[in-house]
């Protein structure tokens, strides 16, 4: 967005909709290994484990990336799409047999600074 259409990150508000949550997340040593290269010191704060495996807290994560590209407006939902099958599809919660999220996104036409 800041190359296209010149915004500035300060400006821009994120939302980090419903999505699955870390406890739901059991990630493999190929997945720590990226995460671990991607995130350095940090990643061990997005990879909590618990009795022996390993999750993945993508939702720390996209904050740490909205963050450290200058983001500071940052909403999330909070809602984990595995714990309420009723209201969302998951992926993984539903075993790939499941539906898909539409989403729309419009940009204001208004001009700023
Ligand atoms: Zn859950």
């Amino acid at each position: 967005m800041s190359a296209v259409y010149g915004s500035c990150p300060a400006d821009i508000r994120a939302g980090i909709g419903p999505s699955i949550a870390a406890h739901h997340y059991e990630v493999g040593s190929e997945v720590v290994q990226r995460v671990r290269e991607t995130f350095g010191s940090a990643a061990e704060s997005l990879l909590p484990s618990q009795n022996g495996s390993t999750y993945f807290d993508l939702w720390a994560a996209n904050q740490l990336l909205l963050e450290q590209s200058g983001v500071g407006q940052i909403e999330i939902s909070g809602l984990c799409t595995a714990c309420h099958p009723e209201d969302w599809y998951s992926h993984r919660g539903e075993r790939g047999q499941t539906g898909r999220f539409g989403a729309l996104i419009a940009l204001n036409g208004s001009q700023h600074g």
